[in-house]
């Protein structure tokens, strides 16, 4: 039998998850990025896009903060739409390193490729695939253009965050470089370590992530605008991915503990997809050791248990 998931029922349990997690005291800010360990630590907020297009929040849905590695997602959705989802398997792979985001050993490990466009050395890879190759500012117009049209407004870029993180991306640097080495970077290594390091430092809110994830849901229809942001067949391919790697080496407990594939950034924020039914997203600058929020992890799980969502169940929603 179908369940029903309506507006209220989700206010209720989003309030709920809010107040269960709010007072939570674990984890710290970001704090190899200058700008991010500044951050007010106690911002706290849940946001749900409904397939529907209903939108249902609790807390600081509309503070602006760091997308940081949820940009991973929207670029290689784009990659994928200029490409087509061949040339991301081919070019940069579809697996887990089992290590941390910024890892250079899981590049000495593979050698032959990247692995996956949602760890720092495949998103570089991705941003070099980005079309038309060798322009930075029209690669940047296209990356831009794609994440304004799957959130449904206009991301601004956070000028301090992009100062603060390419004053001291050493480590991506040796990741675009090691790239090159090995034949895996598709455009010119600097160019595309910049273009990812400005991805990462766009400002935005809970509620376009959550119309973000939400467009991702529906198949690339973005439920506000309505618009048909990517092809259709690509959102299983993006939503394998985020299944994959979205928590890094936490991937496994993550999706064993919550049902709900989901992507983290170390500014605090979490996309998660569940798809046919919504886009959930929270944020809260606290992070654990793997760079993940712990307040809007617990929150979201908190959500997805109380609501028995899960993609690896056989469980049907409509949406009222
Ligand atoms: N810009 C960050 C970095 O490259 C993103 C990491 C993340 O959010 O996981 O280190």
């Amino acid at each position: 039998m179908n369940k029903k998931l309506n507006a209220s029922l989700l206010q209720e349990v989003i309030h709920e998850a809010y107040e269960k997690c709010k007072d939570d005291k674990g984890g710290a800010n970001a704090s190899y990025i200058p700008y991010l360990a500044n951050i007010p630590s106690g911002l706290f907020g849940i946001s749900v896009c409904l397939a529907n297009g209903q939108i249902v929040e609790v807390g600081d849905t509309s503070y602006v903060f760091g997308i940081e590695s949820i940009s991973k997602v929207p670029t290689a959705l784009l990659v994928m739409e200029q490409s087509g989802p061949h040339a991301v398997l081919e070019k940069i792979g579809a697996d887990a390193t089992g290590l941390p985001f910024n890892s250079i050993m899981a590049i000495l490990l593979e050698k032959d490729h990247p692995s996956t466009p949602l760890v720092n050395s495949g998103a570089i890879s991705a941003c070099s695939m980005v079309q038309p190759t060798g322009d930075a500012d029209k690669k940047w117009a296209a990356i831009t253009d794609f994440l304004t049209a799957l959130c449904g407004s206009k991301l601004t870029l956070i000028d301090e965050l992009y100062k603060s993180e390419s004053d001291t991306n050493f480590n991506n640097k040796s990741i675009a470089w090691l790239l090159k080495n090995y034949g895996r970077i598709y455009d010119d290594p600097d160019l595309s370590l910049d273009l990812y390091t400005r991805q990462c430092s766009m400002g935005v809110t809970a509620r376009q992530l959550s119309i973000a994830g939400g467009t991702i849901a529906c198949d690339g229809i973005n439920p506000i605008t309505k618009a048909q942001v990517f092809k259709a067949g690509l959102a299983p391919h993006i939503v394998s991915l985020i299944a994959t790697v979205g928590f890094y080496e936490h991937t496994g407990d993550w999706l064993y503990t919550s049902g709900i594939p989901a992507k983290t950034g170390v500014g605090g924020g979490i996309l998660g997809v569940l798809p046919g039914v919504m886009g959930i997203a929270a944020f809260a600058p606290p992070l654990d050791g793997a760079g993940n929020s712990v307040k809007a992890q617990k929150a979201i799980k908190y959500i997805t248990n109380k609501l028995g969502i899960n993609i690896f169940g056989h469980n049907h929603y409509e949406i009222e």
